[in-house]
């Protein structure tokens, strides 16, 4: 019993050791203007609140898809630019913890849609979110998009932007949930769920497209293992 509580008391302080803020902790407080700074493993936001950075687990993929910690989001690095087959649950910014996005978006369906307003996606009038100045990312998305018509195809009409709706299949929150997310038009999308006879990657999204919004702070879901080539969402942190 004495040899296990030891063990147990070695195990815990090795995982606080490990904890602390780090480079990316330190992308969090130079990106989003609500984070004041990381200190002691803490994420100190700009209203007073205090978040645990990293709790110091190393989880399974499964885990961590439903209870990644503010470091967990960082797991694996997005690579701009070009294509990447993304190998074996490979899933650059799909990881994501919930406290930390209803902090910076809203608490509730009704807290978002406070923030939300109407931009022009290539005629088309959509709803994002104010908070970051996702709004004013997303109008310039669009009209550097709007410069090149033979892209127009895939771009319009949207599949969506604001919906206060959990992950198909999961618990989780989607990113739509605080307007901070678009998919692009459906019909030339590709989604892994939809994948039939067994997992294959698929994508008709031209680079061009995923470049200009990643220009903007935008990352795009066609570099998950799990791909959904329709969706982007405002992630400048990963970027
Ligand atoms: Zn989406």
């Amino acid at each position: 019993m004495y040899r296990r509580s030891i063990l147990l008391v070695a195990m815990l302080s090795t995982m606080l050791l490990q904890a602390q803020c780090d480079a990316h902790a330190q992308k969090l407080v130079n990106t989003y203007r609500q984070i004041k700074a990381c200190k002691h493993n803490t994420i100190f936001w700009s209203d007073g609140s205090k978040m645990l950075y990293d709790d110091g687990k190393k989880e399974t993929f499964e885990k961590i898809l439903t209870q990644a910690d503010i470091e967990d989001m960082f797991t694996h690095s997005y690579r701009n630019g070009r294509y990447n087959k993304p190998s074996k649950n490979y899933d650059p910014g799909r990881y994501r913890n919930d406290a930390f996005f209803r902090k910076m978006y809203g608490n509730s369906a009704h807290a978002v849609k406070k923030h939300l307003t109407t931009i022009n996606w290539l005629g088309q009038k959509i709803q994002v979110t104010t908070v970051n100045h996702v709004h004013k990312q997303l109008q310039k998305v669009a009209r550097e998009l709007a410069k090149y018509p033979k892209l127009r195809k895939y771009l319009a009409p949207i599949g969506g932007t604001f919906k206060w709706r959990k992950i198909a299949g999961t618990n989780r929150l989607s990113v739509h949930s605080y307007g901070a997310a678009i998919d692009i038009r459906v019909k030339y999308s590709a989604y892994w769920r939809w994948s039939k006879g067994g997992y294959k990657y698929r994508n008709q999204i031209p680079l061009q497209i995923v470049k200009i919004f990643e220009k903007y702070g935008f990352i795009w879901g066609g570099k998950w293992y799990h791909y959904d080539t329709m969706h982007f969402e405002y992630r400048p942190e990963l970027l």
